[in-house]
């Protein structure tokens, strides 16, 4: 149907969206006209993208001169102009139907006829939006966050009529940006993340209402007890109240009354100074861990699992994509689905089912799917199966993995969103993994986290008042479990290396940081001290006085510093650093495995014992493996001046 190669674009509206939308393009190498209604508008926008650029330049967080960028961005007022050559059109106008209506149809006039024409909306369908075009297979729905430069989703919605290879060539354009798109399949108001959303802060307002909770123990309860980043009144206050109360009003929804009446009376949260907290005059946001005693935080959590549920029944989004949506675009810990496993999807049913008895409010009337996996015996982990299969361990979600032929097992740590903190079914994943790998296909391990910033930056602290202290046990688990693991294992650091994630690397064979990195140990800080084995690992390899000094004074170190102290093998300039790792992965898997295996075993099990006793235990590795032949081919090669080439026996 179409070539759908998409190089140049033009972006609709330069406000809060569009010019973050515009800089993300042109910082991955786009050609980008950035178009509003008045000059001066359109040069806000532009100016806000040096300034952000700029930003950047000093974090250095791109890699590019800003001017560079900012020479692929041109401003223009004239619509026709503006679309003449673009192969995407993202349209970031304000929220009106009728505004984006004219959009589209102006749009589609004067684009080409293969131009792809999306909107950035946020609450309405894309299809009314299509309609207004001869084109409608050509419109689909691309939701950025805001702001769109620090986040990492974006949704790709379909209209009704929206063609497949649109989508597609959607996904892609956004993965060209370096961002996570999911697909949302079927035109739904408000798409997947905010769909999940709304009853986390609607339901709390409803029970608000209803009179007997206060506004800091139900965001307590959340935040302290649940572990969510934000609580409901906070976040509403956070986002707008207005906000809110527009996306349900235009499709007619319930709106809790103590949302209403702010809005009436223009208390619409942090914007204006007031909303359910008072900020200008009162203390602003002021709950306490202490607070949220009794408070039902199941009644909210079930509202966003049945509003899930109704988005993977209706086949509009896969469990998969809700829960990385939920995660990358709504900062929560954990995706929705995954939250309705954990719980029991009966025990989330039977809140529903009580909510609606009680009140005979539609909101509450449970999913179909909800139902079916219930009626099914899918009730969540427990069972073996609810929205996911957990049959084989269930799906990694916080980690990936890649075994190559040649047997490199490679771990990414997968949580950019929180600098690849580890949560505990983060934890429990790399333990599995581990677990069940085979170790027969396996040379070497090599962990790294997700992204430019971080190995990892710890463990995840809003896990910490939630979870139980055996849950806590799982930490120490997965780094021993590293630290036994029959293969070498290889610690490729670049950017923070904190707590846990320092406490895993300390449990690898080998450690390789760039120079950027830094390493240390913050337990203190939250009054606690490293509970996987760091403060033991460290003083073997660093010596008493200065383990003191870093677990005492939560100290971080610079990579060149870590590797004068020995806890890292080297560190090295970040544009060698690929070259330095695919070196040592290369020895590694090219390697004798059976040596390898023994060396790993001999060394750490003679670490602790008396030197008699490691001595005898290396005679009895070396007699070993005097019989292998691998051996053999070691000596021939050594014999006939050649590289060995070795059966791994
Ligand atoms: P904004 O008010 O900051 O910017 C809108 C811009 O569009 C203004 O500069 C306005 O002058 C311009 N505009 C008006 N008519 C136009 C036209 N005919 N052609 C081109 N530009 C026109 O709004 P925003 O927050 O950037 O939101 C834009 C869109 O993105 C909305 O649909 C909104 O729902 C959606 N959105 C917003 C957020 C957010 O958090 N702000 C997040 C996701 C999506």
């Amino acid at each position: 149907m179409m070539d759908a190669e998409i190089e140049s674009l033009a972006v609709l509206g330069a406000g809060s969206m569009g010019h973050g939308i515009a800089e993300v393009a042109a910082i991955a190498g786009y050609d980008v006209v950035l178009r509003d209604i008045e000059e001066d508008l359109v040069e806000d926008g532009y100016e806000q993208i040096e300034w952000s650029l700029e930003k950047l330049a000093e974090k250095n967080q791109i890699d590019q001169d800003p001017d560079d960028v900012l020479a692929r961005i041109s401003t223009m007022v004239d619509l026709e102009a503006a679309v003449a050559d673009a192969d995407l059109v993202i349209e970031a106008a304000p929220e009106d139907l009728e505004i984006k209506r004219n959009i589209f149809a102006d749009v589609d006039a004067a684009s080409g006829e293969e131009t792809i024409m999306a909107t950035n909306t946020s609450s309405l369908r894309v299809g009314d939006i299509a309609e207004a075009t001869d084109r409608p297979e050509y419109v689909c729905g691309m939701h950025f966050f805001n702001p769109p430069v620090k986040m990492d989703l974006v949704e790709v919605a379909a209209g009704e009529q929206t063609a497949a290879a649109v989508i597609d060539a959607g996904v892609e354009f956004v993965e060209s940006l370096d961002k996570t798109p999911i697909r949302v399949r079927k035109d739904v108001p408000q798409f997947v993340v905010n769909n999940v959303l709304t009853p986390f802060m609607g339901e709390a307002g409803f029970m608000y209402d209803e009179g007997d909770v206060e506004i800091q123990d139900v965001d307590a309860a959340m935040v302290f007890q649940r572990g969510y980043p934000m609580g409901p009144f906070e976040l509403n206050d956070f986002g707008g109240l207005d906000i809110f109360y527009h996306s349900r009003e235009q499709w007619d929804d319930p709106i809790p009354e103590s949302i209403s009446s702010r809005v009436d009376a223009e208390d619409l949260g942090r914007k204006t100074g007031k909303g359910f907290y008072d900020y200008d005059d009162g203390e602003g946001v002021n709950y306490e861990p202490t607070d949220g005693e009794g408070i039902d935080t199941l009644r909210i959590e079930a509202r966003m699992i049945n509003e899930a549920a109704k988005l993977v029944g209706d086949d509009v989004a896969d469990p998969e994509d809700i829960d990385i949506g939920m995660r990358l675009g709504g900062g929560l810990p954990e995706g929705t689905c995954r939250t309705g496993d954990k719980l029991g999807l009966d025990t989330v049913l039977e809140k529903l089912r009580d909510l609606h008895e009680r009140t005979g409010a539609e909101r509450y009337e449970p999913a179909d799917y909800l139902v079916e996996l219930v009626e099914n015996g899918h009730t969540g982990e427990k069972a073996g199966k609810g929205f996911y299969d957990y049959s084989d361990g269930g799906p990694y979600h916080y980690i990936s993995h890649e075994l190559t032929e040649e047997g490199k097992l490679h771990v990414l740590f997968d949580r950019e969103e929180r600098l690849n903190a580890f949560s505990t079914d983060m934890f429990n994943e790399v333990q599995r993994l581990l677990e069940t790998v085979d170790d027969e296909d396996v040379a070497c391990v090599v962990f790294e986290g997700a992204g430019d910033r971080a190995f990892s930056a710890g463990a995840d602290i809003t896990g910490f008042t939630v979870a139980e202290p055996t849950d806590l046990a799982s930490v120490d688990e997965t780094v021993q479990t590293i630290y036994e693991y029959p293969r070498p294992t290889v610690a490729k650091i670049d950017g923070f290396c904190l707590g846990a994630g320092l406490e895993i690397t300390l449990a690898c064979d080998l450690r390789y940081a760039t120079e950027g990195s830094r390493l240390g140990s913050p337990e203190i800080d939250l009054g606690l001290i490293p509970g996987g084995g760091g403060t033991q690992r460290l003083v073997r390899l660093v010596g008493e006085p200065r383990t003191k000094e870093l677990v005492y004074r939560g100290m971080q170190l610079s990579a060149d510093q870590a590797e004068d102290w020995g806890i890292l093998n080297r560190a090295v300039e970040a544009d060698e650093f690929e070259e330095t790792i695919d070196d040592v992965v290369d020895d590694l898997v090219n390697g004798p495995q059976t040596a390898l295996e023994v060396a790993k075993q001999v060394i750490q099990e003679g670490q602790d014992a008396s030197l008699d006793t490691g001595l005898s235990l290396e005679a009895q590795g070396f007699g070993l493996l005097a019989t292998t032949d691998d051996m053999l081919e070691g000596v021939a090669a050594f014999n006939q001046d050649r590289e060995p080439d070795f059966g791994g026996d």
